[in-house]
């Protein structure tokens, strides 16, 4: 048993390196032959590394299924015996903590529900003291940064050594397209924040439905993600819980087949400089716009002179729509979406009645 566990913890730790990683299996753990046939038809994809299971499902209305608890783990466990898959659970308190790690869980995970809470990961982290197994941590399922920060800061104190992120989406008031919006700057920001920390995506949780997850995993990848988790089931429409996004384990082979794998950086001269030239095109645009931008400013400032001495609002609600309509209509022949077109005259404007604001007050 002693050399079992030992040789799994090296497969763990080959995994947690291996790029992309890939984790799936179920949203939640329903039967032992739901687990475990799943668990082998991954396996029969070649394409994973880990498999997930949810055991305690943290739901947001009261009455829906809310995990099958701890009896579920020597599932997982027997799964693993057959597969040679290592084995990765949601954790939300000390006690799951306890539970997962006495059936041999090999890596852990805290949900994005957990996550907003510092309590909650306080509690898990503190459980986790000593603990010599990887642990991913979602997003909050609200757009905070910090919260995310401060809550792998709190697995870092603890002495957690290997701890990686999972992006799955915000939650929004009125989501439509997406069942939690990717909001793909932030994942972007905490890299820059953690370079050295593993991200890995989880397409189910941002689409919410099976059609859209080829082309989010895609996307993630362009965005230099290490990995995904994507949940999978045998009998995906049937599921217990998130029928909607379940594929079959052979569908997730086809997704990964399908995805397009290129690199950060390439080392070819040819590239390289041809990519030195460009991005020198670019900083040198972004100069100019900045000096434009400024000198528009000026004028700004100036038209507030006259409307401080003659009286008159800043806002003119005619002269507004005007330029935005302008905008949207020049910037389509340019090639620029009315989206970015009306955040980007959003944002001049703000700042031009900020200056005429200082002016006509000064
Ligand atoms: C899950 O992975 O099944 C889950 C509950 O996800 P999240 O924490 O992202 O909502
Ligand atoms: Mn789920």
């Amino acid at each position: 048993m002693e050399t079992q566990t030992n040789t799994m913890k090296e497969v763990m730790q080959a995994k947690w390196k291996k790029r992309p990683l890939i984790i799936s299996g179920p949203c939640s753990a329903e039967t032992e032959e739901q687990v475990i046939e799943t668990a082998t038809r991954l396996a029969k994809t070649g394409k994973v590394d880990v498999l997930r299971a949810g055991i305690w499902k943290p739901r947001t209305k009261p009455g829906l299924f809310e995990g099958i608890g701890a009896k579920g783990l020597p599932w997982l466990a027997q799964a693993k015996k057959i597969t040679g898959l290592p084995t990765t659970v949601e954790v939300a308190t000390a006690k799951h903590v306890e539970d997962a790690l006495a059936f041999d869980v090999d890596m852990l995970w805290i949900g994005a529900r957990t996550t907003v809470n510092p309590f909650s990961v306080q509690e898990v982290a503190d459980a986790l003291k000593g603990v010599d197994i990887p642990v991913l941590m979602k997003n909050p399922i609200n757009p905070d940064l910090e919260l995310w920060s401060g809550g792998l800061e709190r697995l870092q104190k603890v002495g957690v050594k290997q701890i990686g992120m999972i992006h799955r989406g915000f939650s929004n008031y009125g989501n439509t397209e997406y069942r939690n919006a990717p909001m793909w700057h932030l994942p972007i920001e905490m890299k820059r924040r953690f370079p050295d920390m593993p991200i890995i995506c989880d397409p189910s949780h941002i689409c919410g439905n099976r059609v859209m997850l080829q082309s989010t995993a895609q996307k993630s990848i362009d965005l230099d993600f290490d990995g995904f988790m994507i949940e999978s089931h045998i009998d995906p429409d049937n599921a217990w819980s998130d029928a909607k996004q379940q594929i079959t384990p052979e569908r997730l082979g086809e997704i990964i087949d399908a995805l397009v794998w290129r690199n950060e950086t390439s080392d070819k001269a040819e590239f390289l400089n041809a990519l030195a030239t460009l991005r020198e095109q670019i900083n040198h645009l972004d100069d100019e716009l900045l000096t434009i931008l400024g000198q528009r400013m000026k004028i700004a400032d100036k038209i507030g002179e006259y409307k401080r001495d003659n009286n008159i609002t800043i806002l003119q609600t005619n002269r507004w729509n005007e330029i935005l309509q302008k905008g949207i209509q020049r910037g389509a022949k340019a090639g620029l979406s009315e989206d970015f077109i009306t955040k980007y005259f959003d944002a001049v404007h703000l700042e031009s009645i900020n200056h005429q604001n200082k002016i006509m007050n000064s």
